[in-house]
């Protein structure tokens, strides 16, 4: 067969068992063309908004294609995640599914090479056309994929680092790649040579996205159930919050905030004189309060000025949950804090091209 005959071939191969549309199609051909994929297998996942497949490269190295779905509903419900999202102010077309989903999984594909470049455990991203994303494969040799946390099957022993691992990425997934995954939960993270992978990073928003901190929360919960459930001493949700966005972490016997200790002997002291044990039930009890409070993100929310600043003044900032991810320190520091717009347009541009036609 000639050489374009057997590339369609290959990329009708992706079309056997999930019916994949022209346009999609045209994209895994031009790949083929381009040598980024050479083959393209079965499917290892299918989802709501995306399927994803395994691929190989011409070098016969395992890959992952995540083929984003264009049908328009399927992406209505996302809004939430786009709202206060400044890089989706120009060119979100709610009326333009295609246009859509491009901005999806080029934001999946930004975001995992700002976890790759924190050195977070991730798939590599490799290339993203459309609504295909091409990245590395986790799984083993023969092409099986890894399995997700929730499948894993965990000595018992390895819990508890695990937990400790998910803490401290979860803390440099917000302070290096200022972050918040926004759907972190056994289902998102894979079990990959022992060790935990964060994949699925599309509706991951900023840090100062303004519900970064409810969703920060909802992650967190979600992390300390599964390993609560598995026997694993937890933080409590209340504390994994203030160990993933405090600024400074306090070395032991200095002055709270002082110091910026090592994340991971300052998460290994808080575990180890955490409460004991006949304290759970009124630790869940601060952690349902918690979970009701609400947390306000940007310094536009922060403050109702008068009760807050009195507050600060006092040297009193309990109940300004916020307090420390901001930076805000009572007293002196107070002073200087202006709001900053951070971030302004680097990124932002880059999604403006041919994009404005939104609503
Ligand atoms: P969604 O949840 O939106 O359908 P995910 O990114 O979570 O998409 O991927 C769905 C499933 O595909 C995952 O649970 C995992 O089993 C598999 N998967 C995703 N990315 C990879 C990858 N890089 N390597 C191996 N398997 C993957
Ligand atoms: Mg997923």
């Amino acid at each position: 067969p000639s050489a374009s005959a057997n590339m369609k071939d290959r990329a009708d191969r992706a079309t056997t068992e999930q019916v994949l549309d022209p346009r999609t199609r045209t994209i895994l051909l031009k790949m083929v063309g381009r040598g980024v994929i050479d083959e393209v297998n079965g499917c290892v996942s299918t989802g709501k908004e995306a399927n994803v497949y395994h691929a190989l490269s011409p070098e016969k190295a395992h890959l992952a294609l995540k083929i984003y779905k264009t049908s328009i509903l399927v992406f209505k419900d996302r809004d939430k995640y786009v709202s206060g999202e400044h890089r989706f102010r120009r060119g979100y077309s709610r009326h333009n599914p295609r246009k859509m989903v491009r901005l999806w999984a080029e934001k999946e594909m930004r975001n995992l090479k700002r976890l790759r470049a924190a050195g977070l455990r991730a798939p590599e991203p490799l290339e993203v056309r459309e609504n295909v994303l091409v990245m590395s494969f986790l799984g083993d040799a023969d092409g099986w994929a890894a399995p997700r946390l929730k499948d894993a099957v965990l000595p018992a022993t390895a819990c508890a680092p695990l937990y400790a691992e998910l803490l401290l990425a979860l803390r440099t997934l917000f302070h290096t790649c200022r972050l918040v995954h926004a759907d972190l939960s056994e289902y998102n993270i894979l079990f990959h040579e022992e060790h935990l992978y964060i994949i699925d990073v599309s509706q991951s928003v900023e840090h100062d996205h303004p519900a970064a901190f409810d969703f920060l929360r909802n992650d967190l919960r979600n992390a300390e159930d599964f390993f609560a459930r598995r026997g694993v001493r937890c933080l409590g949700l209340r504390r994994a919050f203030e160990f993933v966005t405090r600024e400074r972490l306090p070395a032991e016997g200095e002055v709270e905030g002082a110091a910026d200790a090592d994340a991971e002997s300052v998460l290994q002291r808080w575990l180890a004189e955490d409460a004991p044990p006949e304290d759970e039930a009124h630790d869940g009890q601060e952690d349902a309060v918690f979970l009701r409070a609400h947390i306000p993100r940007s310094l536009n929310e922060v403050f109702d000025p008068e009760r807050d600043a009195a507050a600060l003044a006092r040297g009193d900032d309990r109940g300004l949950v916020y307090a420390d991810a901001l930076g805000l320190v009572p007293r002196a520091r107070f002073e200087g804090v202006e709001e900053k717009d951070e971030d302004g347009d680097t990124e932002g541009s880059e999604d403006s091209d041919d994009e404005e036609d939104g609503d």
